[in-house]
């Protein structure tokens, strides 16, 4: 067999990520690989860790991104802070929620569980039960936007709460950095993880990661040795801490690091909050066109989050082949439903670069067609009109 380049077919990716990446990041990505130690490439290592403290919103030192996806940042955060033995709250509202309690119980601590429906936003009441009933807690776990449901919590409220009753959060923001309101340091936020293929619309494999004072005290003061030497952040941090000598610890992924730079210079230049209110808005569009379909939201409307939109699929309609149809004859992607509300729901993702108006007249029209050609009862004709009237 003989093998040839793989030319990846060009779509438009409305899912839960990875999201549209912008050719100035595909492009970053090409330039020259220069040594992991290169003074050049250390300098624009710093950069990264300033312009990902502003996309935190925070002056945590500890605060750069962990060679690799998402999931290692959640990891990284557990094992950081976890020793065995130790208690920690974990609210579950959807799949990422279950992921932090097999972080917690393979670290040979003990997961208590605060569970709300999927859809519904982490209740704060619930915690505070939970916080009351185990007072030898130590840590509070939540997703700020469940990525399987397009549900968003409180994370200020649920940080506080955790502080109130002398807990860490560790925070996941893997879909929420960049995309909706996210403020470190205002809600004291102990430790947090995110992507760079959701609203940061980089390439996928690195994972945000941001530790508190209050944090790193207490991975200071640990008795036992962090369980993963690859995520142990003393060590990482000897890498890419500070200012004195870097050392090495792991080969950087060299160029998905000026990915990741480029990515964070466009949100610079675009503004963070300017940011958030794109995202709202293109959310208030893609809604008006889904409606005046026909179609609903499962998330009630004060939690729902702009980026990922969960929407109800017609009566009759077998939506993986729509999903199909939609990839094969528009080259456009969207997301089937995660967990227990797989074949009830798709996931429309607004994320980042995705978030744009022409991949929502795009969606709509496209939805459209193929629920037309299927014979789903849906209102045709109307949901492009309609989104449009909303479109800046
Ligand atoms: C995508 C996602 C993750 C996992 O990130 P990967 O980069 O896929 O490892 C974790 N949490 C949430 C909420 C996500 O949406």
């Amino acid at each position: 067999m003989r093998f040839t380049s793989f030319n990846p077919p060009v779509r438009t990716l409305m899912g839960p990520g990875p999201s549209d990446v912008h050719p100035r990041v595909t492009s970053a990505m090409a330039r020259p690989t220069i040594g992991h130690l290169d003074p050049a490439f250390v300098s624009m290592m710093d950069e990264v860790k300033a312009m990902l403290q502003y996309a935190f919103q925070t002056k945590n030192e500890l605060t750069i991104p962990v060679s690799a996806p998402g999931s290692a940042g959640m990891e990284t955060c557990f094992v950081n802070l976890i020793e065995a033995g130790d208690k920690v709250i974990v609210c579950q509202n959807g799949v990422f929620g279950g992921r932090m309690k097999e972080n917690v119980e393979r670290a040979g601590a003990i997961a208590v569980m605060v569970e709300d429906d999927w859809g519904k936003p982490v209740d704060p009441d619930k915690l505070e039960d939970a916080l009351k009933a185990n007072p030898d807690a130590k840590i509070v776990a939540f997703v700020h936007a469940e990525t399987s449901t397009g549900a968003q919590s409180d994370a200020k409220t649920l940080c506080a709460l955790a502080r109130k009753y002398d807990c860490l959060s560790i925070v996941d923001a893997v879909t929420s950095l960049g995309g909706t309101e996210l403020r470190v340091d205002d809600w004291g936020i102990d430790a947090i993880y995110s992507g760079t293929q959701k609203c940061l619309s980089c390439t996928p494999g690195l994972s945000p990661v941001s530790f508190s004072e209050r944090a790193l005290e207490a991975i200071k003061n640990r008795k036992q040795k962090v369980q993963s030497w690859f995520l142990d952040t003393n060590l990482v941090m000897g890498y890419w801490g500070g200012s004195s000598k870097r050392a090495y610890h792991h080969t950087a992924p060299v160029n998905s690091l000026y990915a990741l730079h480029e990515s964070l210079v466009m949100l610079q230049n675009e503004g963070l909050e300017n940011a958030w209110q794109r995202h709202a808005d293109n959310h208030l569009a893609l809604r008006a066109g889904i409606e005046a379909m026909g179609l609903s939201f499962i998330v009630d409307e004060p939690y729902r989050l702009p980026q990922l939109n969960s929407v109800t699929i017609p009566e009759g309609v077998d939506e993986a082949a729509v999903r199909s149809t939609l990839l094969n004859r528009f080259n456009l992607e969207i997301g089937a439903g995660l967990g227990s509300l797989a074949g009830k729901v798709w996931r429309i993702g607004l994320m980042g670069q995705s978030s744009r108006a022409e991949n929502i007249l795009l969606c709509l029209g496209a939805l459209d067609v193929v629920l037309s050609d299927m014979g789903a009862d849906i209102n045709s004709g109307v949901a492009l009109q309609t989104a449009q009237k909303l479109m800046k």
